[in-house]
C-alpha cells in the first residue's frame, strides 16, 4: 500500500510517498500558501499528488494537520497557524482527487509515526510531545490513539506547569507549551538577557532555542538558569502524564529535541520529584528518531492506523 503522506505546516507543506515499511520512495517541500485560504492548500495539493500518481498507485491519502481537528469527518475545526476555521478539508480534497483522505492533528500523527516507524515500535503505551513553535502532543494506550469525545484531546502542552507563569496563546497563564516551546525559551531568553550581560547569549542579534543549549554546553549562567526552569516545567508535566497514562516511553520531538543531550537527563533527573514512588523505573525518555522525516511518516501512520490494524 503507498499512501501520500502531508505534514501541513504553517510554513511549509512536506509531501511524500510512504509504503508501509516506512520507506519514503518520493518527497516534495513547497511553501503553505497565505493564512486563511484553505482551497489554495487543497489545489496545490491535488497538483502535487498527480505529480507523484505519475509514478505511484497511491491508494489513500493521510494529512497531519495543526489545530483542532475532528478526525472522523476530516474536518478542521480552528487552526490558528493556517487561519483556518470548520474547513471540510478531507472532503474537498477527495472531491479533488477521487480518493479517500485521513486527517489528524499533527502531534498526533507524531506519535502515531514514533509507534510505527520510530522509537515507539512494539510499545503499546507511548506518549510524545514535540517541542516547537508550540508544543503538542499525542497519547497512544493499549495501541489505541487517545482523542477523546470530540477527538481533539491529548492537548499536553496546556497543562499548567507554572501558575501565575507566562501568559499562553491560548489565552491561560504558565501552560507547559507558554515555557517550553522552542519559541518560548528563545523569549525567555531574551526577556532575561540585559540582566546577565556576561551571558554568551547578550551579543546575539536573535536568540534561537538552540543557542540556549550551546551556551548551557559552555556552562553560561544565563542558560542554567532557564534551562533549569523550562526543565521543571517539562518534568512536571511529564509526570503528571506519567501518572495519568502510565506509558512505557515517552518520546521527544521538534525543535528542542535536537539538544536531547542536554535536555533529556535534565528533565529525567527532576521527574522523580513529580511521580508517585510506584511509577519510578516503569518508563523511558528517548528522542524522536525519525528527525526531519517524522512530519510525513506520522501523516502516513494516520492511514496505516486506520486501515492495518
Ligand atoms: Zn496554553
Amino acid at each position: 500500500m503507498k499512501v501520500f503522506a502531508v505534514d501541513l505546516g504553517g510554513t511549509f507543506i512536506k509531501v511524500g510517498v510512504v509504503d508501509e515499511k516506512g520507506s519514503i520512495r518520493w518527497k516534495r517541500s513547497v511553501k503553505t500558501p497565505p493564512p486563511g485560504r484553505p482551497l489554495e492548500t487543497v489545489s496545490t495539493l491535488a497538483k502535487l499528488l498527480r505529480e507523484a500518481q505519475h509514478e505511484f498507485q497511491i491508494s489513500y491519502i493521510g494529512i497531519g494537520c495543526p489545530g483542532s481537528i475532528d478526525r472522523d469527518q476530516g474536518l478542521v475545526r480552528y487552526s490558528p497557524n493556517l487561519d483556518w476555521h470548520d474547513f471540510p478539508l478531507a472532503e474537498a480534497l477527495s472531491k479533488e482527487t477521487g480518493l479517500e483522505v485521513y486527517v489528524e492533528n499533527d502531534a498526533n500523527a507524531f506519535v502515531l509515526g514514533e509507534k510505527w516507524f520510530g522509537a515507539g515500535k512494539n510499545c503499546e503505551h507511548i506518549v510524545a510531545l514535540t517541542f516547537g513553535t508550540g508544543v503538542g502532543g499525542g497519547v497512544i494506550s493499549h495501541n489505541i490513539l487517545i482523542t477523546g469525545y470530540l477527538g481533539i484531546g491529548a492537548e499536553l502542552g496546556h497543562v499548567i506547569v507554572e501558575p501565575n507563569g507566562p501568559q499562553c496563546g491560548c489565552g491561560s497563564y504558565g501552560c507547559l507549551e507558554a515555557i517550553a516551546s522552542a519559541r518560548s525559551v528563545a523569549r525567555l531568553a531574551t526577556e532575561m538577557v540585559e540582566k546577565y550581560p556576561d551571558s554568551v547569549l547578550s551579543g546575539l542579534d536573535r536568540i534561537a532555542a538552540e543557542d540556549v543549549f550551546a551556551a548551557y554546553r559552555k556552562g553560561d549562567k544565563l542558560a542554567k538558569i532557564l534551562l533549569e526552569r523550562v526543565t521543571h516545567g517539562i518534568a512536571r508535566a511529564v509526570g503528571a502524564y506519567v501518572q495519568f497514562f502510565n506509558p512505557q516511553l515517552i518520546v521527544f520531538g521538534g525543535g528542542l529535541a535536537r539538544s536531547s543531550d542536554v535536555l533529556i537527563p535534565l528533565v529525567e533527573e527532576k521527574v522523580p520529584l513529580y511521580v508517585m514512588p510506584s511509577f519510578l523505573g516503569t518508563f523511558k525518555i528517548v528522542q524522536s528518531q525519525l528527525l526531519e522525516d517524522a512530519g510525513i511518516k506520522g501523516a502516513a501512520s494516520i492511514v496505516f492506523q486506520r486501515k492495518l490494524t
